[in-house]
């Protein structure tokens, strides 16, 4: 273990974060943390068992009076400073999350990093405006209001491909709406989430408000969503995991937010700007190395542009460099391990048999052949039912087929099992509206594809799950609105009493 960040030599092997302070894992195993640019393990610690996410829920428990208790005022304080210290600590965390997701630098600076910082500013604000809706004399009997209120300990799994942002999108609504969390990040890529806990603590949230288990799914993960006093389980992850995850919480009538796979369509119409359409395409299809629920994943392009966007795309990959992820020059950074590559090599390896593969479709040789390095691929000639069009790659990979019809391509770009974020390129507003209105997706951009801002809603619909994340949408899925009805007669015998008591009682 030659590369070791600070946050790493700190924590020593102890990943587990709970009750305001750092411990090691009872789990009885340990894990190595991998820096996928190198192969180099860079961190090894001693993973959660069930004792230790018992731990964390009964220190989650017991902060709940507290925490739910305190004025909205003081919980925006806690994370006022919270955003501040982050912003502070922005080197440290986007070099760490760099060293262990193999992001390029000016990823995790320019995006992960100033990201979560506005996302804790965001809630800050947003603490001190939750409130119930209407309050009125709905009847003329009595006066109803709604008050909202948190649902109490929250377990959160989150996934390897923005460690850093995806713990901050379930933590921060969750506690600023007054509830106490356990979030388990990917086994992966614990450490800016450790780093994430440790700033809360030092931002002055209470011991117990934010807990970290660091193990695996099955063992860490699965205990949490079965617990019986966890009240909700939030998730981000893959579909088939969301899906064994929702029959686990069935067994106590959890409330569940799922925020699942993608295979975003891209869909170019032939009055768009084709070189902004490839511009964008490649990349919305390269970013994290394609490791994005919403990348670009399907261009359908109208038949008059397809030839010139297939060779702007082919072009444009080739000019995006893949390198040292802490070189400020580096484009594209390795996949998160060499297991994935491998699946996303075998995906194209397949491809090849029904379809053409037009660049990339290889790892690079060389200096980065240690890592987990694959290049930008693009793929033609594969039909609308094959793999590489239907299934989550999660890798630089971008298919292209073309379509004639609007009707066409938009049932086209509408034909996979999932519905998380879509895009149309187009300068004609009609079109524009259109496909806003049939799209269906949690999010459609119109020129445009991959920017998120903390005021709006992230997540999808069909497999790729429900909930919001982000906005104050999301205190929808981190609270119960309570229904208050007060008698305003003060008449002891009510005029509805008579469904149970008859004509003729004194
Ligand atoms: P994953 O395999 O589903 O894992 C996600 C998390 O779930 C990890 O922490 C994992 O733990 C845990 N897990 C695995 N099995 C579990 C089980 N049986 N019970 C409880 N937890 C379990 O997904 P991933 O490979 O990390 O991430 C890629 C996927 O996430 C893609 O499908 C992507 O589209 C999706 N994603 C969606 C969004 C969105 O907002 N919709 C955002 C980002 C990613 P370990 O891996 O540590 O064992
Ligand atoms: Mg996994």
């Amino acid at each position: 273990m030659d590369q070791v960040t600070g946050a790493a030599e700190r924590f020593g092997g102890a990943a587990q974060y709970i009750a305001g302070g750092l411990r090691d894992g009872t789990g009885g195993e340990t894990f190595r943390v991998v820096d996928p640019a190198t192969g180099r393990a860079v961190w090894e610690y001693a993973t959660a068992g069930p004792a230790d996410v018992d731990a964390a829920v009964a220190a989650a428990k017991a902060a709940l009076p507290g925490w739910a208790g305190a004025t909205p005022a003081e919980r925006s304080d806690a994370l006022h400073r919270l955003a501040g210290l982050l912003a502070e600590r922005a080197d440290d965390l986007a070099g760490t999350e760099s060293l262990q997701c193999g992001k390029p630098i000016r990823l995790s600076s320019g995006f992960d990093v100033p990201g979560t910082v506005d996302n804790t500013a965001f809630f800050a604000g947003a603490a001190r405006h939750l409130e119930g809706r209407a309050a009125g004399e709905y009847s003329p009997d009595h006066t109803s209001y709604v008050r909202r209120e948190p649902l109490g300990v929250i377990g959160s799994v989150a996934p390897w491909n923005y460690p850093l942002q995806m713990a901050a999108w379930k933590i921060l609504p969750a506690v600023a709406a007054g509830n106490t969390i356990v979030l388990k990040p990917a086994e992966l890529t614990p450490l800016t989430t450790l780093l994430l806990a440790e700033a809360a603590t030092d931002a002055g949230l209470p011991a117990g408000v934010v807990n970290i288990v660091t193990g695996t799914g099955t063992v860490a993960g699965e205990h949490l969503v079965a617990h019986p006093d966890v009240a909700m389980t939030s998730f981000t992850g893959s579909t088939a995991v969301g899906r064994r995850i929702a029959s686990l919480a069935a067994g106590t009538t959890k409330r569940l937010h799922l925020e699942l796979g993608g295979k975003a369509p891209f869909v170019v119409f032939d009055d768009a700007d084709v070189e902004a359409a490839a511009h964008g395409a490649v990349a919305a299809a390269l970013i994290n190395s394609g490791q994005d629920c919403t990348a670009a994943t399907r261009a359908y392009v109208q038949r008059p542009l397809y030839d010139a966007f297939v060779t702007a795309v082919a072009d444009l990959m080739t000019t995006v460099v893949p390198g040292d992820v802490f070189d400020p020059a580096t484009d594209l950074g390795p996949l998160i391990s060499a297991a994935h590559r491998d699946k996303v090599a075998a995906v194209v390896d397949r491809a090849r048999g029904y379809a053409t593969v037009v660049t990339g479709g290889a790892a690079p040789g060389d200096k980065l052949a240690a890592g987990a390095y694959y290049l930008p691929t693009l793929i033609t000639g594969a039909a609308q039912h094959s793999e590489a069009v239907q299934s989550e790659i999660f890798g630089p990979v971008l298919v292209a087929l073309p379509f004639d019809t609007d009707d066409e391509g938009l049932a086209l770009a509408n034909d996979t099992p999932y519905g998380l974020a879509a895009s149309a390129w187009t300068r004609d507003v009609y079109r524009a509206g259109r496909a806003t209105r049939e799209l269906r997706a949690g999010c459609v951009w119109i020129n445009d594809h991959i920017p998120i801002i903390s005021e709006m809603p992230h997540g999808g619909v069909k497999a790729s799950g429900y909930g919001k994340d982000m906005s104050s949408y999301s205190f929808e899925e981190y609270t119960q609105v309570k229904h208050v009805m007060y008698d305003t007669t003060a008449v002891a015998r009510k005029p509805w009493h008579r469904t149970v008591f008859g004509a003729g009682r004194p």
